[in-house]
């Protein structure tokens, strides 16, 4: 078997991921499938820790476009992203893999609060860790908090399940003449604006010289196959 590529990594996974096919809120047999693929990079000896997101639920730049102040909305988007990591929760320790949740606003008897230290232990006794509340701070994106995280937690790579198995030049799924990527730089992102990751959490990997692996997190086994350095994905480095 294929030794890891990694270590120790952090998967951000977006609240539009665990939607599936629905509008709105939570499909489970897609929490079930991302659970059973973070078993496997588990059982593969890599460390895991995630970060949610929270846009199946609530976003706060729509809510603010609609005359909502915004930092109130960010306020009611950081809870949305602590429903889904429940949720993720939930489905990691049904599928027998140990997990603690870490909020960056401080729920006492839903979450830890986040405490990095203590974060890495955790990880270090292999359990999943869960981090939920986004950054903790209205007007930042889970992206931003997932490369902060990565970059807290000494993550090898920081990596981005998303629809498609890659990053293209347009979105695949509308454009069938879309150009695929096998691996980019931090600064062709910026440069050609691809919609990858927002330009604060880009910025924060180039810095802290974290690759960002995009792949798509709805083919069964494709974390566990990244990690072996199979499948279909694109680095940027
Ligand atoms: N959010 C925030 N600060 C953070 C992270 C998230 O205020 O550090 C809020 C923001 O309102 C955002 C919502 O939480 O719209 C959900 O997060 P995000 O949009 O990043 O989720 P995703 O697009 O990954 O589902």
């Amino acid at each position: 078997m294929a030794e890891p590529r990694y270590k120790r990594v952090l998967l951000k996974v977006s609240g539009e991921a665990l939607m599936g096919d629905r509008d709105y809120g939570l499909d489970t047999k897609v929490v079930k499938a991302i659970a059973q693929d973070v078993r496997g990079v588990r059982e593969l000896g890599v460390e895991v820790c995630l970060v949610i997101g929270g846009g199946n639920i609530f976003r706060g730049v729509s809510a603010a476009s609609v005359g909502m102040d915004r930092a109130q909305a960010d306020g009611m988007g950081m809870l949305a992203t602590v429903m889904n990591a429940l949720a993720m929760q939930n489905a990691l320790e049904g599928a027998g893999v140990e997990t603690r949740v870490q909020s960056a606003i401080t729920m006492a008897s839903l979450a830890e609060p986040f405490i990095r230290r203590r974060a890495v232990r955790h990880m270090e006794k292999g359990r999943v860790v869960i981090f939920a509340a986004g950054t903790g701070n209205p007007f930042f994106t889970t992206d931003t908090a997932a490369a902060l995280r990565a970059a807290e937690m000494g993550c090898d790579a920081l990596l981005k399940g998303t629809q498609v198995d890659g990053i293209y030049s347009a979105d695949p799924r509308k454009n069938p003449r879309a150009e695929r990527y096998e691996t980019l730089t931090y600064l062709d992102i910026l440069s050609r604006d691809l919609a990858v990751m927002d330009a604060a959490a880009i910025s924060l990997a180039r810095e802290n010289h974290l690759p960002i692996i995009v792949f798509n997190i709805h083919e069964p086994g494709a974390f566990t196959a990244v990690m072996k350095g199979e499948g279909k994905f694109t680095t940027v480095i």
